[in-house]
């Protein structure tokens, strides 16, 4: 009561309920053509101004979100807890607690870090920005915004972030003419939330990962790691990824056993002492292996299906939704070319199923045609046939990788030549892509 004193005092007009406690509006469906949300979210906006907060909520609330407001950032993780948002918008310039304290504070409980944070302020400096930012905020909006700025934010949000960390197949490539790409083994990562990552394959990509997850200040890393296979070239730098020894952090890895060697010893045996001076048991985060085969599985509200590739031993391909994004990563995998003797239909059909609509489909490009023809059965694909599963799947982007050890820097500029002129003949919509270390895109 003594708040809502100050504020009557203060001369404001509103409704109790805005000034009080934090009232859910009932949403109202505004038919006007561009105003109604495709997805409707559950918003908590906090401002210390009641005049933007009420205009505020009434904006979300006409576009169909469910709306909370909240006067006192003091109270802003208490009531997020409760109210369990799909975002935040937080004014950042209020009295008493500002809204990065706000925004760090929120970033420290780990059971609030799917919410996703956008600052609101007045201001457009990059510096706010960038502040914001390292405090772990998901986007920045500058007041006034207009539904359509909203949304285009929202769209951003709604995204994951891919990174290339290892585009390397087989062998790292140090030298020079070999590195324009990256030099390192296979590693991609999936930005879910902020502090939460998907992590594809540790080969020695990953080390460069870890120190930048680090360097970004999180609080604590949750990294959740799906390997395809034991070769070293997608597990031998997992000792290099440096979260795993930081307490506090969390550390999921998913896989699959190979024969009667189950996925845990895969992962750990690597360290036991005699090929690596550290075990397992020096690591600081809390860890865990989850074996598992051909299945679908909802990580932290996240969809992840997995499905057997063609290559020696057990291997994993990879697929993740969320919202109506999709990414998917097949490597290493054998696409028999359709006149071979070994062709498989039913699988090449299987595996375009799985990758259906996906906006990004890494996969294993490690030959040209001619390369090909000499390396039957050693478990990786030709150019066309990779353009022909990407373009069957109906992928927008197929991202070039796991480039065999000879080849240089000009080799695998033809190779994104060559996809791109194979895609053309399909009449494909897909875009062939050449990742490089390093390299960010949202999907
Ligand atoms: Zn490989
Ligand atoms: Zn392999």
């Amino acid at each position: 009561m003594y708040k809502l004193e100050l504020l009557k005092n203060a001369g404001c007009q509103l409704p109790l309920s805005v000034l009080t406690r934090p009232v859910v509006y009932t949403p109202i469906i505004n038919k006007q053509k561009g105003y109604i949300a495709t997805n409707k979210m559950k918003i908590l906006v906090i401002d210390d101004s009641p005049t933007v907060l009420e205009l505020t909520l009434k904006l979300l609330q006409a576009a169909g979100h469910e709306v909370e407001g909240l006067s006192f950032p003091g109270e802003a993780v208490e009531r997020t807890r409760a109210l369990k948002p799909d975002i935040i918008v937080c004014d950042i310039m209020m009295p008493d607690i500002s809204g990065f304290e706000v925004c760090r504070n929120i970033r420290k409980e780990e059971d609030l870090a799917d919410v996703k944070i956008v600052m609101s302020s007045s201001k457009a400096y990059e510096a706010d920005r960038d502040k914001a930012k390292s405090l772990g905020a998901d986007g920045y909006i500058v007041k006034p915004f207009t539904m359509a700025k909203f949304n285009s934010i929202m769209q951003s949000l709604g995204s994951m972030q891919l990174s290339a960390w290892g585009v390397r197949g087989t062998l790292p490539t140090p030298q020079q003419g070999y590195i324009a790409y990256g030099g390192n083994t296979s590693c991609y990562s999936l930005q879910i939330s902020p502090g939460h990552h998907f992590v594809f394959d540790a080969g020695t990509g990953i080390r460069n990962l870890g120190s930048h997850l680090l360097k970004n200040g999180q609080p604590r890393i949750t990294a959740t790691l799906f390997i395809t296979h034991p070769h070293w070239d997608h597990i031998n730098a997992f000792p290099f990824f440096t979260p795993l020894y930081i307490p506090g952090n969390v550390v999921r890895i998913y896989g699959a056993s190979q024969a009667s060697t189950t996925f845990e010893q895969l992962m750990v045996a690597q360290m036991d002492g005699i090929y690596f001076p550290i075990t397992v048991r020096e690591f600081g985060a809390t860890l865990s292996f989850h074996e598992i085969g051909e299945q679908e599985m909802m990580i932290d509200g996240v969809k992840v299906r997995s499905m057997w590739l063609k290559h020696p031993g057990n291997c994993l391909g990879y697929r993740v939704d969320l919202h109506d994004r999709s990414f998917c990563y097949i490597t290493d995998n054998e696409l028999y070319p359709s006149d071979s003797e070994f062709a498989d239909e039913e699988f090449v059909n299987k595996l375009a199923d799985f990758c259906r609509g996906a906006n990004v489909l890494v996969h294993d490009c490690t030959y040209f045609d001619d390369e090909y023809a000499s390396k039957v059965h050693w478990g990786h694909s030709s150019l066309s046939e990779v353009c022909r599963l990407a373009h069957l799947a109906e992928v927008d982007r197929l991202w070039i990788h796991h480039h065999d050890p000879d080849q240089t820097d000009e080799d695998i500029e033809r190779k994104l030549e060559f996809c791109t002129s194979v895609l053309q003949s399909l009449g494909s919509s897909t875009k062939a892509v050449l990742p490089h270390e390093g390299m960010s895109e949202n999907v």
